[in-house]
């Protein structure tokens, strides 16, 4: 396990670290079975619910991969070229008549395989005659330019999986099944609060010593790309009383409560208190830069994290403790974030003992290789610093520093949401 230094233990106990964190959360949360069968178009993004076997094989008939002709491999040209007349003629999407022994079957792409035939010549490759033959080269492998049924995808094999998150290219092979629906878990909904007496939603006045709410948009956007049904439940005040019944309120009708702010250790942080008022809390603070107080808690059997107020250290503790949770509740199977190797184009220290991300851009470096640049300033309340950056830098719990010309590990937004 990583080492913890003297700051870990601040404020009483040892912090977890992000991984032992999330370990707690996954095991605590009972993921939802209510399922529902969806339009496949609606289906993108969503957990499959149950396994599907191929209910028939793809491609479903033998067919040409190429615009040609077709003969037998048995009456392939061997040491040189050799005429075939033409027998037959095969669309796309038409029926095909058996081919004649010693006969080329003129054939297109997508077009079934005539019986008899399995070897196909591209039309690029072949000549007509003054008789009009087809005159085939030789040396061309028996079975080219041909797609024989199931070489795709064979009957019965079990190719979308349940709890796997459906993408284009899976909607695209139930389509290529025939089905029009699939069964995907329900989707999530999701109470998002932010607190803090200094917001303002935007749309409303704005007094002199308030900032707009950035985070309750920032987290609702994260959560409808994981497809969840999200209640905008606005801002709760810095008091204790109200926040904890709007808390238990919330809890009788979500599967998850999100709350931004309020979660450090300053007298008017109240969530903390919130959640044990209203619930029992569960962790508090992890060993993760920026982002350190994250709260989890429970409330009337619905989970509820407490996300720090910062626009950066929400951002990042929503990547690496919401969005495993969202995941863990709709029953997915687990898709680890795997950061791809870059060069450092910058120097850093860190504590031992903490998971710390970093805001970078990536650029080419003069000989070719990638590398990450860091985001000149640091501050977890800089929006900038997402907005201008391609993603983030993981430095794990025993790193303690970087310097340029190191392999560090990067996982850009696209891929964190
Ligand atoms: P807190 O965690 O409540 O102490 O807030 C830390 C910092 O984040 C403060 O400067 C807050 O003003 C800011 N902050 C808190 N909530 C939000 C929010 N929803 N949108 C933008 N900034 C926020
Ligand atoms: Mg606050």
């Amino acid at each position: 396990m990583a080492q913890l230094t003297d700051d870990c233990f601040a404020f009483g106990g040892p912090m977890l670290s992000v991984d032992e964190a999330v370990g707690i959360i996954a095991s605590r949360v009972k993921a939802v079975d209510q399922t529902e069968a969806v339009s496949l178009i609606e289906a993108d993004g969503r957990i499959l619910a149950r396994d599907i076997a191929a209910p028939l094989p793809l491609p479903p008939f033998t067919n040409s991969a190429v615009d040609g002709y077709a003969v037998l491999s048995g009456e392939l040209p061997k040491g040189e070229e050799r005429a075939f007349p033409l027998k037959g003629r095969v669309r796309a999407g038409a029926s095909a008549e058996a081919a004649q022994p010693g006969h080329a079957v003129r054939i297109f792409t997508g077009a079934p395989m005539p019986e008899g035939a399995d070897t196909v010549f591209m039309q690029e490759d072949v000549r007509i005659d003054d008789a009009g033959r087809v005159v085939l080269p030789a040396g061309l492998k028996p079975g080219a330019n041909v797609r024989p049924a199931g070489e795709d995808i064979p009957l019965g094999h079990v190719t979308l999986k349940s709890g796997q998150r459906l993408r284009p290219q899976d909607i695209a092979l139930a389509a290529a099944f025939g089905l029009t629906q699939l069964d995907v878990v329900r989707r999530l909904r999701v109470a998002v609060f932010s607190t803090g007496d200094e917001l303002a939603s935007p749309g409303a006045a704005r007094a002199a010593a308030q900032l707009f709410d950035s985070n309750r948009y920032m987290l609702m956007a994260m959560l409808r790309r994981l497809s969840c049904e999200v209640s905008d439940l606005g801002i709760l005040r810095d008091e204790p009383v109200s926040l904890s019944n709007a808390l238990k309120q919330a809890a009788a009708q979500h599967d998850l409560i999100l709350t931004t702010g309020g979660v450090s250790t300053g007298e008017e942080d109240h969530v903390k208190a919130g959640v044990e008022k209203a619930g029992s809390l569960v962790l508090w603070r992890m060993a993760i830069k920026p982002g350190r107080p994250v709260a989890m808690g429970v409330i009337n059997g619905t989970p509820l994290i407490g996300l720090p107020g910062n626009p950066v250290a929400s951002f990042v503790t929503f990547v690496h403790v919401v969005r495993p949770t969202v995941l863990a509740l709709l029953g997915a199977v687990p898709a680890p974030l795997v950061p791809r190797p870059v060069r450092a184009a910058f120097s850093y220290r860190k504590k031992i003992g903490r998971r710390e991300y970093v805001r970078a851009s990536l650029r080419k470096a003069e000989d070719g290789s990638l590398e990450a640049v860091k985001f000149p300033r640091e501050g977890a309340g800089l929006l900038s610093s997402l907005v201008e950056t391609d993603g983030l830098v993981e430095l794990d719990e025993d790193t303690v520093k970087v310097a340029p010309g190191d392999s560090v590990g990067f996982v850009g937004y696209a891929e964190l949401l």
